[in-house]
């Protein structure tokens, strides 16, 4: 489950991360008061679970209460990347020297939690690694021996930031594991770490994956409650029984088994594609449940392009064909689709697919180029 921005600075504070002082507030004279209190400048931010708020006019600074609940009044309601504001979270704003990048989440490929820094903070990290690889430091943490010194000084030392800063840096990278590993979390990142013109640090925003399969014996993640931010198409899928999770690319990815999904999201990344989602119909899917998850990953607003990758087992070929032909004609697929068919009654399938002028490609790595070019296209057009 992904956090919002306030409930992950929560848990960083916590565990002793400097998060300045703040509320959220869900209206105008919340907002009003809780900027009085603060007596300062403040930043109100959109409460939102997609990234880059700040670029879509969801993060504003306000000098005085009337400014903030002006700024507030343009931000409550605003419609970022399809989600709708409906709290905002006004803190002490601070001014900024620098601003660095630090998350720590896992590794697939290596098994192992990964700590990644950058000098190049605020901007999005994606950006950062693909115009300027080397400003990114990354060190595995060995689960055995847990988070080393000798480990971070390495990954600092990558870097290439001032020695002066390695004390106060160490002691972040310190509880953000600590938030890591008590909170069961998938992703911590800050994005910005900003320094402060008297050299302090300050975690300026949150982004916070909490493993599903922990919340259960997590209170201070429960307390969150009904504020809890659940994707409506999770939501949906899991009604039905499916295995539906949301991530931050445009290329909608269908497939059936944990295992088979997962590499699918690896080739489609070496590809240079970014997933929008994954759905796993699991095993024995009927056409129907392929319908069900072609709806449910065509609802994504994000999903420019769709690779569905079957492989046959207890899952038939031509099953999986009849959905796709039927969520085709019934739902209309708007976006470009490449499909993946072998195993069990795969002939009958790609006979009734073919009938209905999909071509299946002949492997995985193909359905992974194809389908970035199509998005890529899609992109530029
Ligand atoms: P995001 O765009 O969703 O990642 O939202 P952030 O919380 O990272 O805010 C976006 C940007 O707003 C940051 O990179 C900062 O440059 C700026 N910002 C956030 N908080 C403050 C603050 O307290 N003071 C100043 N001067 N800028 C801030
Ligand atoms: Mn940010």
């Amino acid at each position: 489950m992904r956090l919002l921005e306030y409930q992950g600075k929560e848990l960083f504070l916590n565990v002793g991360l400097p998060v300045s002082a703040g509320q959220v507030a869900h209206n105008l004279d919340e907002v009003e008061s809780i900027a009085k209190s603060i007596n300062n400048t403040v930043v109100v931010k959109a409460q939102v679970l997609v990234g880059g708020r700040g670029k879509a006019g969801g993060v504003k600074l306000a000098s005085t209460p009337e400014e903030a609940r002006q700024q507030a009044e343009n931000i409550l309601g605003m419609d970022i990347k399809g989600e709708k504001v409906e709290t905002v979270l006004v803190t002490e704003a601070v001014d900024i020297e620098r601003e660095f990048y630090l998350s720590i989440t896992f590794d697939r490929a290596q098994r192992k939690p990964v700590i990644i820094f950058s000098v190049e903070g605020g901007v999005d990290i994606e950006e950062v690694s693909a115009n300027n690889p080397d400003a990114i430091a990354k060190a595995w943490i060995n689960p055995l021996l847990g988070l080393t010194p000798y480990l971070i000084r390495s990954v600092l030392f990558d870097s290439g930031v001032e020695k002066k800063l390695f004390k106060p840096l160490t002691d972040i990278i310190q509880k953000l594991y600590q938030a890591f590993v008590k909170f069961e979390a998938n992703l911590v990142e800050i994005n910005p770490l900003a320094q402060l013109p008297s050299g302090e640090l300050a975690v300026l925003d949150s982004k916070f994956v909490v493993d599903d399969e922990a919340i259960f014996r997590l209170p201070e993640v429960q307390s969150f409650g009904g504020e809890i931010h659940n994707d409506p198409l999770e939501e949906k899928a899991e009604a039905v029984g499916l295995q539906y999770v949301k991530l931050d690319g445009n290329i909608g990815i269908i497939g059936n088994g944990a295992g088979l999904v997962m590499s699918t999201l690896d080739v489609v990344s070496l590809a240079g594609g970014k997933p929008a989602n994954f759905l796993d119909i699991g095993g024995g899917a009927t056409a129907e449940v392929m319908k069900q998850a072609l709806e449910i990953v065509l609802s994504d607003a994000q999903v420019e392009g769709l690779f569905v990758n079957i492989f046959g087992g207890i899952t038939r070929g031509d099953e999986v064909a009849k959905g796709l032909i039927a969520a085709r004609d019934e739902l209309g697929i708007h976006v470009p689709m490449i499909v993946r068919l072998t195993g069990t009654n795969e002939a009958e399938g790609r006979a009734l697919l073919e009938e209905a002028d999909i071509t299946p490609v002949a492997s995985m790595e193909d359905g992974a180029e194809q389908i970035v070019a199509h998005t890529q296209a899609a992109m530029k057009s």
